[in-house]
């Protein structure tokens, strides 16, 4: 415990922490077991009403990840990697969410959390050294080290269609699904949106609703899923040497086994890259775009892969116009790929249509639906599969405030700055669990939380072992960092497309690329940095 804590004005409502963790997701749970198994009295403030961020907001029909789930789950329980079982390949996210909750009470981390509350504000006070946070409903919290586990894609990105609070009927995010399910059936339903969550909603939707309508703005890359009930063999296989496979997967690019080639697509001779494709669109992996070492830094060798799915879906889709309008043109993986159940095939059901909103654009919303182009739909309900504010969205809205007053937002203004994701100048003691600048978003995003969690738990063991007060990057270290960033990524195609890896998915965004590319060179650069004294870093004594 430490020795500066001062337990608040009251027994039952403590008010002052070693450390307050901003949401309950994969990550802010981790932290919070990491964190109380130092002694320190951490708490986790939650906005949702239960834990499991992403796997508690949502719900909507076919959320499933797309990380096979012997690797989508945490590896720093060695025994509860052995007891969990997975049901399926990729699992649901009813299944992920009663994981979650399994996780949350076999290690007793409810008590320590306050759900249905949210943090409007955290200010980081020079003189007592103590993050001040304000949080709704409810009083000012005080804490000597904030922590950011608020989620990469938590903050739902609404678009400002003319009209939306005009339309009669319910309308639902993905990102916002109800708990207790919708059910469509006999409605008209139109959908906004073909992303990684439309892609996964559409052919359940369609199969219930009287009639569905896809709004596209950018047609999507989809790999077949093929998930199927996880095999015993394979389970024990994995089970019998776990570590192992963890172990593999931290050398790989993606922290994921993707079965990474290292040869180029231009050199392979045509039938064997033809087969390589076709293997990997059978096996259903994201690991597509692994199947040759240049897919995603040669242009060329990158349209050898995208012209193979758009074959597929011209092969897929019936009607020659709907295939056509469906084949997307950009780079493959420059917006991330997608793994589908029958996505493509929806589109040859009769109460299905698909509206390219480029050649006929939204122009409102109506209460009996919308217009786009010379047409007027009408709808029961309407779904936004519109994604997200991405890396940035979640902190955005909270008031952060660190030395001198500086607004994070501010101090944002051309695009986040951060040094490795981790810690942003400025803002002593205050972490961010998968910030701009770390892998995050391009990787199996659970090891790579368990790994800045671990790194944040180290680092604040050395501040207090070494009776430093605060820890904070240092301005140089930071620029040097987004500077990396940015060179890395501009190596790849992936900056060739208006993603949401670049803002460029939100209106009036900067546009600064915030994953970085590459877990294993990463991993190895936190290390280095706390093995050298936290270089890069100004420990305050
Ligand atoms: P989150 O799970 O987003 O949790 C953040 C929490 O913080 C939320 O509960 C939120 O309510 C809370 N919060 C935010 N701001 C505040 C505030 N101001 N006050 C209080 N609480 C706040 N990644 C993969 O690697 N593989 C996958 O297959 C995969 N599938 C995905 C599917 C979907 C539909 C989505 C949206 C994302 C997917 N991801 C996937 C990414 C996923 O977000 C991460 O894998 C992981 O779940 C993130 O965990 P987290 O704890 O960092 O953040
Ligand atoms: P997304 O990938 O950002 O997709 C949003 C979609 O909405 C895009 O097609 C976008 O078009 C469209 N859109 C946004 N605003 C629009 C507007 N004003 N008019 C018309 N169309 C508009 O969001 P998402 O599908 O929620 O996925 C976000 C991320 O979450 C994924 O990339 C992935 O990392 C994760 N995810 C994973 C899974 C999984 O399979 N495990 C499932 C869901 C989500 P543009 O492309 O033109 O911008």
């Amino acid at each position: 415990m430490l020795d500066t804590l001062d337990h608040g004005t009251s027994q039952e409502t403590p008010t002052a922490f070693d450390a307050i963790i901003v949401g309950s997701g994969f990550a802010g749970l981790y932290m919070l077991h990491k964190l109380r198994q130092l002694g320190l009295r951490a708490r986790i403030i939650e906005a949702g009403s239960g834990p499991g961020g992403t796997w508690y907001w949502n719900r909507y029909p076919g959320a499933r990840c797309d990380v096979v789930s012997m690797e989508y789950s945490y590896q720093f329980s060695a025994e509860l990697q052995q007891e969990w079982h997975w049901s399926e390949r990729y699992a649901t996210q009813p299944e992920i969410l009663r994981y979650v909750n399994h996780v949350a009470e076999r290690f007793d981390l409810l008590r320590d959390i306050t759900f249905n509350t949210r943090v409007t504000a955290a200010r980081f006070d020079e003189e007592t050294g103590r993050w001040h946070i304000n949080v709704e409903p409810g009083a000012e919290l005080t804490a000597r080290y904030c922590i950011m586990a608020t989620g990469c894609l938590s903050s739902a990105n609404m678009p400002a269609i003319p009209g939306v609070a005009r339309f009669s009927g319910p309308t639902y995010h993905t990102g916002h699904w109800p708990h207790a399910g919708v059910d469509f059936t006999g409605r008209r339903v139109g959908i906004i949106g073909t992303g990684s969550s439309a892609l996964q909603s559409i052919p359940l939707i369609a199969e219930q609703a009287a009639h569905l309508t896809v709004f596209q703005r950018t047609a999507t890359y989809s790999i077949p899923a093929r998930n199927a009930p996880l095999e015993a063999a394979q389970e024990a296989r994995i089970k019998a040497d776990y570590a192992a496979m963890r172990a593999h997967n931290w050398q790989q690019p993606f922290g994921v086994d993707f079965q990474q080639r290292t040869d180029s697509a231009l050199t392979s001779p045509a039938a064997e890259r033809e087969r390589e494709f076709e293997a990997r669109w059978q096996r259903g992996t994201l690991g597509f775009l692994a199947a040759f070492g240049d897919l995603l830094t040669d242009s060329a060798a990158n349209e050898l892969a995208a012209e193979f799915i758009r074959n597929k879906i011209r092969t897929i889709v019936k009607d020659p116009v709907v295939a056509e309008t469906l084949v997307p043109r950009q780079v493959v993986g420059c917006k991330r790929l997608c793994l589908d159940t029958n996505y493509y095939e929806t589109f040859n059901r009769t109460n299905v249509t698909l509206v390219d909103v480029n050649a006929a654009p939204i122009r409102e919303i109506t209460a009996a639906g919308l217009h786009a182009g010379d047409t007027a739909y009408q709808f029961d309900c309407l779904v936004f599969a519109t994604g997200f504010d991405a890396m940035t969205g979640a902190l955005d809205k909270i008031d952060i405030r660190g030395r001198q007053g500086l607004a994070l937002k501010e101090k944002w203004q051309a695009g986040p700055r951060m040094y490795l994701g981790l810690a942003t100048a400025g803002f002593p003691n205050l972490f961010t669990i998968s910030g701009p600048g770390s892998p995050s978003v391009l990787s199996n995003m659970l090891p790579t939380i368990e790994q800045h969690v671990e790194w944040i738990t180290d680092c604040i063991v050395h501040v207090e072992a070494s009776q430093h007060r605060f820890i904070e990057a240092l301005p140089a270290a930071e620029d040097a960092w987004v500077e990396h960033v940015n060179a890395v990524a501009h190596t790849t195609l992936y900056p060739h497309c208006n993603s949401w890896y670049l803002g460029a998915n939100i209106p009036g965004k900067p546009r600064l690329f915030m994953p970085y590319i590459g877990v294993p060179p990463y991993v190895e650069k936190c290390r280095a940095v706390a093995a050298n004294g936290y270089e890069g870093f100004a420990l305050t004594p």
